[in-house]
């Protein structure tokens, strides 16, 4: 061997050892988020539930830490919005809910949690519910998703004679023309399955469910990020035939226990197959509540920025890594995902443009009790209607006016619901006493608060901070009212 060859070995061995000491050192983790539709704070045993039965995620909190305030956003899609981006719904301009065949959605220029972690040698799939766009170029497939199945958003966006406006086993209205959305479509990728009528609903939490555990038993060998957004428990209620008149709560805690069901499905999935000591599981719901759920402790529903519309029962989970059995009161929201993922995974966020979320893992480690969110803006569509800084939350807005029916709107009309509205969230989670005339100087600091932010993203109209959202030419959906599915996405022969 020449001398010049042998260095060149010589040099090669020492560049194989390099390699995986390099891979050791950045121990990728799996990510999977498991996100509820609509699911309320106390729908779930860990947080006080006691209608629904939910063992797996009585385990799951056992073994983990329950995240108690941790704010989503009022409705979907801008949840979903701030999930993906790690910003304010309104800075990447998806304030509010997206509809069959809108022209907007995510744009190509944000840099989604999906796409970050890819480029990080992730395998990632998502696995339900994505509402940030139904035309090809907002779909997941396209923002850092190798895998898509699921409906592309809600599961009430159809007609109403296909069942997506009634719950299980009511009548179905006779007029086959009635109104409503053009058909329900179910995606795998970029291709419709099937239009999705009403048996087909009580199949989705069992298909996502095989669709998920399929995925992981694929990419064991890892690293990988499932998001699994489920349809359920949005209406119209349909859950699943072995859990239909199983709970003690009628269809809506049928369908909150078949999603526990899907829950253990996923964990036992990660335990056979011996992922768990590296594997963070999060567990979510995008926005509050509905009536049909339960709230308590907190005020209001979705759509609201009260407490129940956007706080969130939340439980973090990875053995070793994140205490077990741990409850934490710390401010956290969806937007921190982005950044705690990210960051986990070995990456860096873009300092090329503004995030709003924070890394959580100093809380969730249980190394620090408080992140480093010091505020929370709550946004109602483009309106700032609240901000929180510390346990301190002060409503900006008149409250009750818009939504508001019988006892809440009559509530809101006292003299008391008019801002500054006042709350200590620790002293006074429900929100109902304003003791904003005893504090004057917290109510000057969190008004100073929100004239920053609106400075930034604008009062009414989007501000100079806002980016703009992706906008497509001729807009469709992908089946039309007549069930012709969109060229290009026909099931392929
Ligand atoms: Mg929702």
């Amino acid at each position: 061997m020449t001398s010049r060859r042998f260095i060149l070995a010589l040099l090669l061995t020492a560049l194989a050892q390099l390699v995986p000491l390099r891979a050791a050192d950045v121990a990728r983790p799996n990510f999977i988020l498991i996100s509820i539709d609509d699911l309320a704070y106390a729908d779930i045993e860990p947080f006080g539930s006691k209608l629904n039965r939910t063992p797996n995620l009585n385990r799951l909190a056992a073994e983990g830490m329950k995240l108690t305030s941790f704010y989503g956003a009022p409705v979907c899609s801008p949840s979903r919005s701030s999930l993906m981006t790690g910003c304010y719904p309104k800075r990447v301009g998806i304030p509010n809910v997206l509809f069959p065949g809108n022209a907007t959605g995510i744009n190509a220029a944000e840099h989604t949690v999906a796409e970050l972690l890819k480029a990080r040698g992730y395998a990632t799939a998502c696995v339900g519910k994505w509402h940030l766009g139904d035309q090809p170029e907002f779909l997941p497939t396209r923002h850092g998703f190798d895998h898509y199945f699921g409906l592309p958003y809600s599961n009430d966006m159809g007609p109403a004679a296909d069942g997506v406006k009634s719950n299980l086993g009511d009548p179905l209205p006779q007029n086959p023309k009635a109104k409503g959305q053009p058909p329900l479509p179910l995606l795998r990728n970029e291709t419709v399955l099937q239009s999705v009528l009403a048996a087909d609903q009580t199949t989705l939490v069992i298909r996502y469910t095989e669709e998920a555990v399929k995925f992981i038993r694929a990419k064991q060998d890892g690293p990988f990020f499932l998001y699994l957004p489920h349809s359920a428990v949005h209406f119209p209620l349909y859950p699943g035939k072995a859990f239909q008149g199983k709970s003690r709560n009628g269809l809506y805690g049928d369908w909150v226990e078949e999603m526990d069901w899907s829950v253990g499905q996923v964990m036992d999935a990660l335990r056979e197959l011996k992922l768990d000591a590296k594997t963070l599981v999060l567990f979510t719901s995008d926005n509050g509540g509905t009536a049909r759920g339960v709230n308590t402790p907190l005020r209001g529903f979705k759509a609201s920025t009260w407490e129940g519309g956007m706080r969130e029962p939340t439980i973090a989970w990875w053995p070793g890594k994140i205490p077990a059995g741990a409850t934490s009161g710390a401010m956290a929201s969806m937007m921190d995902v982005l950044p705690t993922f990210v960051k986990l995974a070995g990456g860096e966020v873009s300092g090329d443009r503004k995030i709003d979320g924070v890394d959580l893992w100093p809380v969730l480690s249980g190394q620090r009790q408080e992140s480093s969110r010091e505020v929370f803006y709550f946004f109602r569509g483009n309106f700032l209607e609240a901000v929180r800084s510390g346990p301190w939350k002060l409503h900006l807005v008149a409250r009750g006016a818009a939504g508001a029916k019988g006892k809440q709107a009559k509530e809101a009309a006292a003299a008391s619901e008019q801002p500054p509205i006042l709350h200590n969230l620790d002293s006074d989670i429900g929100e109902a006493k304003n003791a904003a005339a005893a504090n004057p100087e917290v109510v000057k600091r969190l008004q100073a608060l929100a004239a920053k932010t609106e400075a930034d993203l604008g009062t009414e109209q989007a501000g100079p901070g806002c980016r703009a959202p992706g906008r497509v030419e001729n807009a469709r959906p992908l089946i039309d009212s007549e069930g012709k599915v969109r060229a290009g996405f026909e099931p392929k022969l």
